[in-house]
């Protein structure tokens, strides 16, 4: 794709690599097809290209960001689909971002907006005060008739049970359980995360202390990429300095073999910390040291480990649904499949595995219409699998599902503890 910067205009770093991204891409529309708003609403304006063209358009002309343009590119799940697609290596990913930052700074949202996603910003990461907020949430049912309709779609996705805080979840060593430390990993208990099903954390904690590993968990509520794709740069930098600054201590402290991440959409924005803080040599040294450290619970553990929980899930029927961030952001594709297999489970996948279920962050919460017409597009797929229960590795999507999936949902590492020794997963009771 050519570019027509205008002579002797000012571009700063990122319009520049956004430049260079551009120049990427051949515009053969490869990516429409697997884009889920394209399928959805037919408009190449909601297709990947139609957005790079008015990303393009903007950053070339230094144009304010118009309603219809934010329209268009607040209805991107940031899925990353059109990246799995695209046959030449067009990164869809940091051009969205910058798109975001720019609307972010140039556009003046209506007041109810602006309010709503200021709320979100600051409520999300902030596990206390999101617990705090749930407890109340069962009022707000009063005032529901009257509510709009992305306040309707928060309360409909708040969970019927708050679990208790856990205390795995606080700053802690845990020995390994085995008489020979194997090694030493940094745990990130994720923001909402702790909050909404804190049991992941606790049987993953299980799993590598009983694999001979000692786990620190880090001091970092949030990993920033909640606010970091609704455009708030500076306020998902300094979360993620938080955590950077976090694990670096731990590694100083003992050593660290990894940091080891349960949310795939928190392992997307971790692993590309070098390239959030590239504009800053010195943050960029030490973002990319935890880029490389982070790997997520199911690319860490082997089959080898595995080895005692052999047959432990003979013959259950598991769909596992693969979370956008963790097929398309991470690329990792087979490895929770096989670990599941390597239990003895009877492995399947839902037909239209590539399209988001409409979870994508906090989109399920700003775009409920098209986040619920993909919830229910994977729930039919789902249901055709005839599963015993579904497995699958981030929180977003486990919320986002498990209401009308109708059997249980569980995480991924919840079911690697069980088969090795761990208590049942409580969705199974
Ligand atoms: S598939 Fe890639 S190269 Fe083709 S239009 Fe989409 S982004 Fe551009
Ligand atoms: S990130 Fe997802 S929703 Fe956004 S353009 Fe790419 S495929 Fe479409």
């Amino acid at each position: 794709m050519q570019t027509f910067f205008k002579e002797g205009m000012v571009k700063d770093a990122e319009t520049q690599r956004s430049e260079a991204i551009f120049r990427n891409c051949v515009h053969c529309g490869l990516c429409t097809g697997t884009c889920p708003t394209y399928q959805l609403l037919g408009d190449e304006l909601d297709s990947p290209r139609g957005r790079i063209y008015l990303l393009k358009d903007m950053l070339e002309n230094g144009r304010k960001p118009t309603k219809d343009v934010v329209d268009h590119l607040d209805r991107c799940l940031s899925c990353l689909a059109c990246t799995t697609t695209c046959p030449s290596g067009v990164d869809y990913m940091h051009l969205i971002d910058h798109g975001r930052k720019v609307i972010e700074r140039d556009y003046q949202r209506p007041l109810f907006e602006r309010a709503y996603r200021w709320f979100l910003a600051q409520v999300l990461p902030r596990p206390a005060l999101f617990r705090w907020l749930l407890r109340l949430a069962p009022l707000g049912g009063v005032l529901q008739p009257v509510m709009p309709k992305p306040l309707k779609a928060a309360l409909a996705l708040t969970p019927d049970h708050l679990p208790a805080p856990a205390a795995t979840d606080r700053p802690h060593v845990h020995p390994a359980a085995t008489d020979q430390r194997r090694g030493r990993v940094a745990l990130f208990p994720g923001c909402a995360q702790q909050v909404l099903e804190p049991e992941i954390n606790a049987a993953t904690i299980r799993l590598l202390t009983r694999l001979g590993y000692e786990v620190e968990v880090v001091s970092a509520p949030c990993c920033g990429a909640l606010t970091h794709h609704m455009g708030k740069t500076s306020q998902a930098d300094a979360t993620a300095m938080r955590m950077i600054d976090a694990v670096l201590a731990a590694d100083d402290r003992d050593g660290l073999d990894a940091l080891v991440i349960t949310a795939s959409g928190c392992g997307t924005t971790v692993k590309d910390y070098g390239a959030m803080f590239q504009d800053d040599p010195e943050a960029a040294t030490r973002a990319g040291k935890v880029a490389a450290l982070a790997r997520d619970i199911t690319e860490f553990v082997t089959v080898e480990d595995l080895a005692a929980g052999k047959d432990a899930l003979s013959e259950v029927k598991i769909t596992y649904h693969s979370a956008c961030s963790m097929q398309h952001g991470q690329k990792i594709t087979t490895k929770p499949k096989t670990l599941l297999k390597a239990l003895g489970a009877a492995v399947r996948e839902p037909a239209e595995g590539h399209l988001c279920c409409g979870s994508a962050g906090t989109y399920n919460l700003l775009q409920p219409e098209i986040s619920g017409q993909l919830k229910d597009r994977k729930l039919r797929n789902i249901a055709k699998t005839q599963p015993q229960l579904v497995a699958t590795g981030n929180i977003g999507c486990m919320k986002q599902l498990e209401k009308g999936v109708g059997v249980p949902l569980v995480h991924t590492a919840q079911l690697l503890d069980w088969a090795t020794g761990g208590p049942k997963p409580h969705q199974l009771d």
